[in-house]
């Protein structure tokens, strides 16, 4: 299929996502796909909203990214940040770097980092989108373009679940979108700094993420957050959990 077709699929689900969901938000984490998706947002459906998490642990390239979205585009780019009393709970419990200590430590960390802010982000939204590819890892093989996410009550899509890596970075020379200058030094996947390493030739594209961790375990709980929730050794302050929640996290094996 040439990128053109690729490119008009993609839009016509996010007319789909706007036409039934609306209102619709983007979760971008500024890597190489979701600049993809940006660009197709700003040009095709600008109702939808973009926002990124800040973790706070990000690398400099990250935040000069998050800039040049800003200028370029001339959107706003709404910015989500932890609770700070959950990342001082953290601390005390795990450590500045504690995620390095378990799976169960980093994943509390990423909740706190990442889920907590992202359930904030989706609160009152009809749908969310993300820029997941299935080729990206084995924990991504059996995802849909549209399904319902009831971890977080709403819609999910993924307009981009079939693109190649090569299409991204065809789309991405082709139309001259920014991108993160640390996919030039080797890191297709990017994340928070401590957490993400570079890449040798032909190893897997996610090899440099939690690159410590088996590779059945790499999510962060974005887009599995039940697994996450589970474990987190974290009270969370002022946080509700829902009935879909706890109902997910019964299935979660101890
Ligand atoms: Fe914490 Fe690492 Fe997860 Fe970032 S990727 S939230 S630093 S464990």
């Amino acid at each position: 299929m040439s990128l053109e077709r690729k490119i008009e699929q993609t839009v016509a689900v996010l007319k789909e996502a706007t036409r039934d969901y609306t209102p619709v938000v983007f979760a971008s984490s500024l890597g190489a796909e979701d600049m993809v998706l940006t660009d197709l947002i700003v040009l095709h459906r600008p109702d939808i909203g973009i926002f990124s998490l800040d973790t706070g642990r990000l690398p400099q390239e990250t935040y000069e990214l998050m800039q040049e979205v800003r200028r370029y585009y001339d959107v706003p780019l709404q910015v989500y940040f932890p609770d700070g009393k959950l990342v001082e709970q953290y601390i005390a419990q795990h450590g500045v770097n504690g995620f390095y200590d378990s799976v169960e430590s980093r994943k509390a960390c990423c909740f706190v980092r990442k889920v907590e802010p992202l359930r904030r982000a989706l609160k009152g939204k009809g749908a969310w989108l993300t820029g997941m590819r299935r080729d990206q890892a084995v924990t991504r093989g059996t995802l849909e373009v549209s399904a319902y996410d009831a971890d977080n009550g709403l819609q999910k899509f993924n307009p981009l679940l079939d693109w190649s890596i090569n299409e991204v970075w065809s789309y991405i020379r082709q139309y001259d979108v920014p991108y993160n200058k640390l996919h030039d030094q080797f890191y297709p996947s990017l994340g928070c700094a401590p957490c993400t390493r570079s890449v040798t030739p032909g190893e897997d594209v996610r090899a440099g993420r939690w690159w410590w961790e088996d590779p059945a375990s790499k999510e962060c709980g974005l887009h599995a957050s039940a697994s996450v929730a589970h474990g987190t050794g974290v009270q969370p302050v002022n946080f509700q959990r829902s009935k879909a929640e706890d109902k997910a996290e019964q299935k979660v094996p101890a």
